[in-house]
């Protein structure tokens, strides 16, 4: 493995520098402020269309839906190209690109692809996840949002409540995961759907946050009727389509370049006056400086790992776990180093500073990596289980039938 450009990847470097140098400014939010939910929503939006148009909304994916066709390879270049600049790339564009495009192409008919794809990548269609509820996070397949089939109308009537929905108060449409079938095991009862956001029954409650945002939302589903041409997959196959959907969140997860590289941090460093000079004429920054440096070569030597794997047209599965574990506590590590790196500005800082601020929503948010998209303890349970092959936690309700638990 070679992490050097090959004479295309950098071919193709320049002509995306030069690209993203021309385009990306534009669409770059703020520093050190957060603009209100639906202007970085409408800016995202544009930004993905605006990307589509030329052809670098997904790389990946082929021209007849609307991408590059490219290669890994040049999806990862682009990326880090892209990572340079602070763009509208939150969830509201994430769920749609890295979850239900993925899904849809996997698990739906053709028909589905047709209309969900394009409108995707095109940002005329955004989406929000509604999997969690309040008593089935990390164990998902407990849920109990009920689905019931109305035969007559070809329609399914969706009964219960979601929780930790990101951006689902501006989104257009939402990935559902309901129970249809509640006499068998609790994996094998469910069913995925997609869902129009403005469907009646559908309520979306904002929840405050630590860091002063409220992209987090409960939802609520009252007699929500949902036409069967909205189901992807088989009745009773939810649980494969929100392992494929899980998959590509964890693999998303670092290939954001949210986190601030060591690269930067070494020049933070260089910039942050302390007693000796600055902070990197402190040998207990440098020494931690060179093990945050380590571990971020690591990551990026795994991640390359499964792109290959991936490039091969094989399946990671629970390895995905490992990048999803490895990044989430690596940024929170890093965004610790910078607050410690900044010593008392990171607490107090002037008026025209606007770096804190961003540290300080780094360093809170890091936290959060940690749980959502499945958090610490549950990955590690994956990866001993799975990648390990170590045995399994007891599960004493895992042939029971749902509705004998
Ligand atoms: C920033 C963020 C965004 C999110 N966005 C969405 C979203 O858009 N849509 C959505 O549906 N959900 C979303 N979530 C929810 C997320 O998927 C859940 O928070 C996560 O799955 C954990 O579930 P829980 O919060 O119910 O915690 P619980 O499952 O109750 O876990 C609590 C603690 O117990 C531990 N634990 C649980 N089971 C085990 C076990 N078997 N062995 C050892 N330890 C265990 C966990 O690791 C955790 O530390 C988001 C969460 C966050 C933080």
């Amino acid at each position: 493995m070679d992490f050097k450009d090959t004479p295309e990847e950098a071919a193709f470097r320049t002509t995306a520098r030069a690209w993203l140098a021309a385009n990306a400014p534009e669409f770059e939010l703020p520093a050190g402020v957060h603009i209100e939910d639906a202007e970085e929503i409408r800016l995202g939006r544009a930004w993905l269309a605006r990307k589509t148009a030329n052809r670098y909304g997904s790389i990946l994916l082929p021209e007849t839906y609307g991408g590059r066709g490219g290669t890994i390879m040049e999806a990862v270049v682009f990326a880090e190209e892209e990572g340079r600049y602070r763009l509208p790339r939150g969830a509201y564009v994430g769920i749609g690109i890295g979850m239900a495009i993925p899904t849809i192409l996997k698990h739906g008919r053709s028909d589905q692809v047709e209309r969900f794809v394009g409108p995707t990548l095109r940002g005329e269609m955004t989406w929000c996840q509604l999997f969690s509820e309040p008593s089935a996070g990390s164990d998902l397949a407990g849920l109990r949002t009920r689905a019931v089939k109305d035969d007559a109308a070809d329609e399914w009537v969706v009964n219960g409540q979601k929780v930790w929905s990101s951006w689902a108060h501006l989104t257009d449409w939402g990935v559902l995961i309901a129970r249809t079938d509640v006499s068998v095991p609790k994996h094998k009862g469910l069913t995925f759907f997609v869902v129009d956001m403005k469907t009646p029954g559908i309520q979306v409650r904002p929840i405050r946050q630590i860091s002063g945002l409220k992209d987090f939302n409960e939802t609520f589903l009252t007699d929500v009727r949902i036409p069967d041409t909205n189901r992807i997959g088989a009745v009773g196959e939810g649980w494969a389509c929100a392992m494929t959907l899980l998959t590509g969140e964890r693999l998303g997860q670092g290939g954001e370049g949210k986190d601030r590289g060591i690269i930067d941090l070494i020049r933070f460093a260089a910039q942050t006056p302390r007693a000796e000079a600055t902070a990197l004429d402190n040998s207990a920054v440098r020494l931690a400086l060179a093990g945050a440096y380590a571990e971020e070569q690591a990551e990026k030597h795994f991640q390359a790992r499964l792109r290959t794997m991936i490039s091969r047209g094989e399946n990671p599965g629970a390895a995905a776990s490992i990048v999803k574990l490895i990044y989430s506590n690596r940024y929170q590590k890093t965004s610790g180093l910078a607050m410690e790196i900044r010593e008392m500005a990171g607490i107090a800082h002037a008026p025209d500073d606007t770096f804190t601020p961003e540290l300080w929503y780094d360093y809170i948010w890091s936290t959060a990596l940690r749980i959502a998209g499945g958090a610490d303890e549950v990955l590690r349970n994956q990866i001993a289980e799975r990648v390990l092959g170590m045995p399994g936690e007891v599960r004493t309700d895992k042939n029971v039938a749902f509705d004998k638990l």
